[in-house]
């Protein structure tokens, strides 16, 4: 049986330096020790020829290069100033009956927290700190090339046939505005047809788990061809070498790069990536509240200005989001539009109402905050954990 299977594998091998094993000879041989092979080292990058020159992708490699410089940008045009609203913003947002259920609800919401405290304590102060928010989002599109392989199953091969259009001229389908995506495009002009430079055109390389001898060191008798002393391995037949599983015994393997079709198909892969760019700038307040909770929520919306470049907000009463604006959209520009192309920015300011809430449980005032159009709740010294939190 062992046998059989063994014979039936004797098939093809790769390159002529390499005899393999031969059954016949390992009849008369109980233990045979075949040389090992070395393993040519497959080329890990194609060689220079394998690439065409296409003009307009002079620097194009493999793997990928640097994002390709768009055609220049045009300038923003200064847009209208934003309506000057002055929301009484000292006033806290939200009455006190609302804090109050915002905290019960805050307190029912952690397992071990008793709700005593929020429902029984005596509001004695609210307090805003009501601050605005500034974001501003560039969506950008870059470009790379990279020249790519697959193997050649008689796809279309159309190099040299018309000028390849340049890098930003190939058409993308973008996506909506403000959402990130990537797309792999073909670049149309440069499809060619070449030997397969790894297995240099035989579609077989040598088996890398049998050195491309197409047997092993037989794992039952170590390579002894015996085992017990005298008994003959009944694994090997006596032989001391086993079929490779990995190639059939054959030595060879289909060549990983051209998958066995001796041609692969080499063009340059144009990437399109998408990206929304996202910065924000929160007005400092002095309420105590870590500014961080502030990223969770959303506030009133009180400016929105979209368009392909935007302006730095102008006119706003708070010279603080005046500065980050300006400084922000600078950063922007510098860095988005001379290695991407701007499709659209939009910036935004929000008004985040914030309460500060004293409150008074068995004679000692403790201090929660309430924030955010979702009536957040954070409160860092909520007197009645039941022990087992008190590490939080
Ligand atoms: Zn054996
Ligand atoms: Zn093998
Ligand atoms: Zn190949």
């Amino acid at each position: 049986m062992e046998n059989q299977r063994l014979l039936s594998g004797h098939g093809p091998y790769y390159g002529s330096d390499n005899p393999g094993y031969c059954p016949a000879a390992a009849a008369a041989i109980p233990a045979m020790f075949a040389p090992p092979v070395s393993d040519p080292s497959a080329p890990s990058a194609p060689p220079a020829s394998m690439f065409d020159n296409v003009p307009g992708y002079e620097g194009t490699v493999m793997g990928g290069g640097g994002f390709l410089p768009p055609p220049m940008p045009t300038v923003p045009v200064p847009m209208p100033e934003p309506g000057q609203t002055h929301p009484d913003w000292n006033i806290p947002s939200i009455t006190e009956e609302t804090a109050r259920d915002a905290f019960i609800m805050f307190a029912s919401s952690k397992c071990c927290y008793s709700s005593d405290p929020a429902r029984n304590g005596v509001i004695t102060r609210m307090e805003a700190f009501n601050t605005y928010r500034y974001r501003l989002e560039t969506f950008n599109e870059s470009r790379s090339t990279e020249w790519s392989q697959e193997p050649y199953n008689g796809q279309p091969v159309d190099a040299f046939t018309q000028a390849v259009p340049g890098p930003w001229d190939v058409p993308a389908q973008a996506p909506a505005f403000f959402k990130d995506h990537t797309q792999d495009i073909r670049v149309p002009y440069t499809s060619s047809v070449k030997n397969c430079y790894v297995c240099l055109g035989m579609g077989r390389t040598p088996c890398k788990d049998c050195a491309g001898a197409g047997n092993k060191v037989c794992w039952v008798c170590n390579g002894s061809g015996y085992r017990h002393g005298n008994d003959r391995c009944s694994h090997c037949n006596g032989r001391g070498r086993d079929n490779c599983s990995h190639c059939h015994g054959q030595g060879s393997r289909d060549c990983s790069t051209c998958h066995g079709r001796r041609q692969i198909l080499m063009f340059i892969n144009l990437k399109v990536k998408w990206t929304n760019h996202i910065d924000v700038y929160v007005v400092e307040q002095a309420s105590g509240l870590k500014v961080d909770n502030l990223s969770k929520v959303s506030g009133k919306e009180m400016y929105k200005d979209s368009q392909y470049l935007v302006y730095p907000v102008r006119g706003f009463p708070d010279l603080a989001v005046v500065g980050a604006s300006e400084r922000l959209v600078r950063e922007h520009t510098a860095n988005y539009s001379q290695t991407s192309r701007i499709l659209q920015q939009r910036q935004t300011i929000e008004l985040i109402p914030i309460t500060r809430v004293s409150y008074q449980w068995k004679g000692t005032t403790y201090v929660y905050f309430v924030y955010g159009n979702e009536f957040k709740v954070s409160s860092e010294d909520y007197p009645a954990k039941c022990c087992c939190c008190s590490v939080l």
